[in-house]
């Protein structure tokens, strides 16, 4: 059986790191096993859910590389739902009730009262043909509740919370379809897995107890249930799920300069024991993906630690990847010259003007003066070529280490810091460097 993942966000806002996280981990599993992951957008409620989110979404996909193999929308499928739904009617599966949320409400706050748990009572199981009739009569529409099935015990071998054992007498049979017709979540989502053939279903742990009455609804309509995994949610660095977390979006880590790469890199591994590398290749992640290295702890992320990763990935990007972000002009030797000493591509259009100039003459002592002076007639016979230049400046000089380099450095490309020399000084080009030393 190959496997097959979804991810299934909600378009009533954009992506953030944390459903990034999860979309990314559901990808991994599927390339880990050469299986597919599927794209769902959960759009049943057609009020809170908007087109432009779900452009973004998919935008902010494919700028991470997560392409997905297939892809649904539950407002297209209102048809299924509505089959599936009828087997249940027919199965008893479903049953309609009245309760007004001021009397679960009243019905909860009596049972917590008596010191039980706020289980639904199921009154309306009781009602007959003649009392539906008259609801109906009286212009009362039911919502529709899925009946648990209080003798099975739910089990299941979470892949990252091991086995899971729920009492289903301990719960209420929750509601899937609402007064007006509208779909809540649970159902029409355990539809789709058995619809788009989903074999694993990987999501965060807020989704525990759904799984709980989920796992009954692919049984009751005749399915096997898929295998799940829950991974314990992100929290911040301060150690919980904070506003900022929560709406940190990709449009504000792109204007960071934090590359795709870098963050798949560190949401692949946050929250497992593997180790954070700038990995450059997804694929390498995919092959090192286990959901047996989850721990149960939340995941932490940093922004601090996001840029270091960056800065990292920046280091091996290799120039093809860049070459529509730099400069005018600048070419493979100057991009592999300058991505050492830059964290984010947009720094290389700094170091690139170091190159083409023109750079700011540097205050030097007369000695240091005098010597970079000298050192433009050294430079007419060795050519833009530090080693060559700086030896023959050794040994005319008798300079060596900072006294040799530093002044040299500093009337070059005005700083005292930089990119490797050898590197720099034929992109700076003999002519320029004479001028820059004569300055
Ligand atoms: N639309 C649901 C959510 O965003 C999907 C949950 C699931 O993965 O089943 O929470």
């Amino acid at each position: 059986m190959t496997v097959t993942t979804r991810f299934a966000p909600s378009p009533t806002g954009t992506l953030h790191v944390g459903n990034v996280r999860t979309a990314l981990h559901n990808w991994l599993l599927a390339k880990k096993h050469g299986g597919r992951f599927l794209l769902r957008i959960d759009d049943t409620d057609t009020e809170r859910s908007r087109e432009e989110h779900v452009a973004s979404i998919k935008a902010d996909l494919e700028w991470l590389g997560l392409h997905w193999d297939g892809e649904e929308r539950q407002s297209a499928r209102f048809d299924l739902y509505e089959a599936e739904f009828a087997k249940l009617v027919a199965s008893g599966r479903v049953y309609r009730c009245y309760e007004t949320a001021q009397e679960l409400d009243l019905k909860r706050k009596v049972l917590l009262g008596r010191g039980l748990p706020p289980i639904y009572d199921r009154a309306a199981l009781g009602l007959t043909q003649a009392d539906h009739a008259a609801k109906a009569a009286a212009g009362e529409t039911p919502h529709w509740r899925f009946l648990l099935d209080r003798e099975a015990v739910i089990e299941w071998t979470d892949g990252i919370r091991g086995p899971q054992h729920f009492d289903p007498a301990k719960m209420s049979d929750p509601v899937v379809r609402r007064a007006d017709g509208s779909w809540l979540y649970l159902l029409p989502s355990v539809i789709d897995d058995i619809a788009m053939g989903v074999t694993d279903v990987l999501r965060g742990e807020d989704h525990v107890s759904n799984t709980a009455s989920q796992v009954q609804m692919f049984e009751a309509l005749g399915s096997k249930p898929p295998r799940f995994a829950h991974e314990a949610l992100l929290v911040g660095t301060e150690g919980k799920l904070s506003k900022r977390l929560g709406s940190l979006g990709m449009d504000h880590l792109r204007d960071e300069g934090i590359e795709p790469e870098a963050l798949v890199a560190l949401l692949a591994r946050l929250g497992t024991s593997d180790p954070v590398n700038p990995e450059l290749d997804a694929a390498a992640l995919a092959t090192a993906f286990d959901l047996a290295h989850f721990g149960r702890a939340p995941a932490r992320f940093d922004e601090a630690e996001l840029h270091r990763v960056n800065a990292g990935v920046v280091h091996r990007l290799p120039f093809a990847r860049v070459a529509h972000l730099l400069p005018d002009g600048m070419g493979e030797a100057a991009w592999d010259a300058i991505r050492p000493n830059v964290e984010h591509i947009a720094e290389a259009a700094d170091w690139w003007q170091v190159v083409t100039g023109p750079v700011p003459a540097p205050a030097l002592s007369d000695d240091d003066r005098a010597f970079v002076t000298a050192a433009s007639a050294t430079l007419a016979q060795t050519g833009a070529d530090w080693a060559a230049l700086t030896a023959a400046l050794k040994a005319a000089t008798g300079r060596k280490g900072k006294a040799l380099f530093l002044p040299l450095r500093q009337a070059l490309t005005g700083r005292d810091h930089g990119p490797d020399m050898a590197a720099l000084l034929p992109l700076i080009g003999t002519d320029e460097a004479a001028r820059r030393l004569t300055a």
